[in-house]
């Protein structure tokens, strides 16, 4: 198996922060991934394209960076499956689906990552989420060192969330992810800024549609280091809603199925004043205030003293703590973010 001993990991995340691992390891097939060595008492992290992982400190711990590839077909009268590794990429996978006239994945479009990530936060957008999709994946446990199919009810996907967060975590790999798509189509229009496209838009014009709206939004990792949405967008219940509304009538409210409403965390970073703020090479990004960047700064942990301080005054002026969905990795491997003081504080 390739692999490749302290390896600089700026190119492979999209903060562009410096950190280098002692060894990472590249598993491509299911003999690699058994000549792993014993992680079970390792600190380590599986690395995807790094799209929603921030590297907090100079050292970052062992890393596995999967490397299956591949993009299978198949159809029933029906359904169309598609099979992907999950080293493939993201939007490249909508692309190639789009082209082959398999349609569902269009409002998900250039969302950065790998597959393989795809499922562990569920990815979502524009009104889908990957949940809607997914009907197996192969997940690798190391310690039956065996690949194991696993159904959409066993991933247990919820918002930005799934089992391999949870009970999965870290005890194994994600190698390829299997999508089920009816054959009989129709534009997901749910998302109130796609109802420019009419009635009857083709895939192709959702696409479209969702890479403007993306592209005027948000900033491109490549020309200004990013992970997307740094805090995931909170939850209250209705009492805490009604009372905000009350006290700022323009809140945007999004009432959930389980009777629970999400706030937009952008909007709330927004009202503190903090949209285009910026400190020590690092900023909220000033077209989208949940858009945490990086302008030119080397170390993560100026990231983390500006979540720190957005985080905090919100919760000052809104009594809601928001929470990043960005993964926080320092040497010492996968941190919570409420445990970060002393980054914080040594600042
Ligand atoms: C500009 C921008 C826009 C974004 N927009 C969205 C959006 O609209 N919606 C959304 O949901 N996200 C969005 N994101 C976040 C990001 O694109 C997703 O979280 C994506 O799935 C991350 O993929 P990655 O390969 O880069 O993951 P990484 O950052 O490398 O890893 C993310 C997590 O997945 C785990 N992981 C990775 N690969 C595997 C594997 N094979 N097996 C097991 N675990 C694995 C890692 O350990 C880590 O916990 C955005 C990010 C950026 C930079």
């Amino acid at each position: 198996m390739e692999s490749s001993q302290q390896f600089p990991l700026q190119k492979n995340n999209s903060f562009n922060i410096k950190a280098i691992c002692p060894i990472i390891y590249f598993p491509k097939t299911l003999a690699d991934l058994k000549s792993l060595p014993d992680l079970s008492e390792k600190i380590f992290y599986i690395l995807g394209d790094g799209s929603n992982t921030l590297f907090i400190e100079e050292q970052a711990p062992i890393i596995i960076k999967p490397n299956f590839k591949g993009i299978k077909i198949s159809e029933s009268a029906d359904h169309y499956v598609v099979r992907a590794g999950a080293a493939e990429n993201w939007h490249e996978l909508v692309k190639y689906c789009l082209v082959k006239g398999i349609f569902g994945l269009e409002n998900l479009a250039l969302i950065p990552g790998s597959v393989g990530a795809a499922p562990v936060q569920n990815i979502g957008a524009y009104g889908a989420e990957l949940s809607q999709f997914c009907s197996q994946i192969k997940w690798y446990e190391f310690a039956s060192k065996a690949i194991k199919p696993l159904s959409n009810d066993d991933c247990q996907f919820s918002y930005r969330n799934s089992i391999f967060k949870e009970a999965l975590y870290n005890k194994g790999i994600i190698t390829e992810v299997i999508f089920n798509f009816p054959k009989l189509w129709r534009a997901n229009l749910s998302y109130a800024g796609l109802n420019t496209l009419g009635q009857n838009p083709t895939a192709k014009q959702v696409m479209d549609k969702i890479i403007s709206l993306r592209q005027a939004k948000l900033p491109d990792p490549t020309k200004l280091p990013n992970a997307g949405s740094f805090f995931k967008n909170p939850l209250v219940n209705k009492e805490k809603a009604t009372s905000l509304k009350a006290i700022y009538p323009l809140i945007p409210l999004y009432i959930q199925d389980n009777g629970q409403v999400k706030l937009a965390a952008g909007w709330l970073i927004e009202e503190v004043g903090l949209k285009g703020y910026r400190k020590n090479g690092v900023g909220v990004h000033e077209h989208q205030a949940l858009v945490l960047v990086n302008y030119g700064s080397d170390e993560g942990k100026d990231i983390v003293v500006l979540a720190k301080y957005v985080q905090q005054q919100v919760l000052a002026k809104f009594d809601i703590l928001i929470s990043p969905e960005v993964r926080m990795i320092t040497q010492q491997g996968e941190q919570d973010f409420a445990n970060l003081t002393k980054v914080h504080e040594c600042h």
